[in-house]
């Protein structure tokens, strides 16, 4: 079962298993989710899509869940906020009942965001992080850290298998067109001659991580040795300015845009950079992709939906 199933990284892992053979049990309120992003999976026997929202109860019989289930997007979660907060903390609490019952494993797609602005840089599992727990990213941030809680509380209290993963920012094809964050707002913007936003003054860093290896390290961390739970970061650590990332973005489209700078947002991290060994020692894991190569395949998925 994967919850979030047809949204950006969703739909990823629902090709990849499908591939491996698995029976998929798509579940999608499509709140951010797209059904484009899951077409191709429809006709096959092995993927069932449920619609339904994980705030609520959910009775099914199910070997592996991976819990995606919540907007991604800054834009997105701070649409609804209370309902983003739900999103992360009822719906784990009925994703790990579900677990329990059905003796499922379960993981979690936690984030960085559980580290906030980040007082040391790069960031490793034993940070205990810096988060606002009144701001507008807060609902995020404090909803995800919340869910680390109860994934841990149900191993040690219910014995729930548990895998706990912290995503750093991940892009490539099937993030929606207005999804919000910044590798895509920067793709739609060059490539349909708009002006680029740079929030701030543009010397704020993230390291992106391309989807398929993000893909990659979540299914290996899925498949872990039994007792390893995580936390456990995953994401690459090469990092960039995102002044640099727009300067790379217009060089790729070839695109005559010119940049604009906005407001930087509220509690907006100024630096994020994952510490990989764990990921490393445990799942054999690091990035492939570098992000030149990771733009030109995601500049092409927007070319063909634009
Ligand atoms: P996304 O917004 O594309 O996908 C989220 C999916 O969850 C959507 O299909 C949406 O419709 C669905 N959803 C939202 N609320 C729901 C609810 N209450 N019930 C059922 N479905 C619901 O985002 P994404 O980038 O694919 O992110 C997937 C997961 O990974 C999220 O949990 C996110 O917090 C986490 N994550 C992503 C990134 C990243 O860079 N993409 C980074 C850190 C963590
Ligand atoms: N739950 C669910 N599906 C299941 C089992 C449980 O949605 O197959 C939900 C149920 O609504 C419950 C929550 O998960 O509120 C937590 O379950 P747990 O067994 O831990 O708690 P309890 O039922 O004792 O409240
Ligand atoms: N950002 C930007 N222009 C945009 C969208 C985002 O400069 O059009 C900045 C944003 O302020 C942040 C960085 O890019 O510093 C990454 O933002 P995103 O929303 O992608 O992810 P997050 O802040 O959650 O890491």
């Amino acid at each position: 079962m994967i919850t979030g199933g047809a949204g950006f990284l969703g739909s990823h892992l629902g090709a990849r298993l499908l591939e491996e053979g698995h029976d998929i049990l798509c579940v999608d309120n499509f709140f951010t989710g797209q059904k484009r992003n899951i077409a191709h999976m429809m006709g096959n026997p092995n993927f069932e899509l449920m619609r339904h929202d994980v705030t609520f109860p959910l009775y099914v019989e199910v070997d592996e869940i991976y819990n995606l289930a919540c907007p991604a997007s800054p834009v997105h979660y701070q649409f609804d906020p209370v309902q983003t907060t739900k999103t992360s903390v009822i719906g784990a609490i009925n994703m790990l009942g579900l677990a329990k019952r059905t003796k499922a494993k379960i993981l979690q797609a936690s984030t960085s965001e559980v580290y906030g602005d980040p007082e040391i840089h790069p960031q490793p599992e034993t940070y205990k992080g810096s988060v606002s727990t009144t701001g507008i990213r807060a609902c995020y941030d404090e909803g995800k850290r919340c869910a680390e809680t109860l994934f841990f509380d149900y191993y040690r209290q219910h014995k729930v298998d548990i895998k706990v993963m912290r995503i750093f920012n991940t892009y490539g094809p099937n993030m929606h067109p207005n999804d919000g964050r910044v590798v895509s707002n920067f793709i739609v913007q060059a490539l349909t001659n708009q002006d680029i936003t740079i929030y701030g003054d543009g010397n704020q860093s993230r390291s992106f991580c391309y989807v398929d290896d993000l893909i990659d390290g979540m299914v290996r961390l899925m498949n872990s040795r039994d007792g390893f739970t995580g936390p456990v970061n995953i994401g690459n650590p090469v990092e960039f300015t995102m002044l640099e990332l727009a300067e790379l973005i217009l060089k790729q489209t070839g695109s005559a845009s010119k940049l604009i700078f906005k407001p930087l947002p509220q509690d907006d991290p100024m630096q994020r950079q994952p510490v990989i060994d764990m990921a490393r020692k445990e799942l054999g894991w690091e990035p492939k992709v570098s992000l030149e190569e990771g733009l030109v395949k995601t500049i092409h998925y927007f070319k063909s939906i634009l």
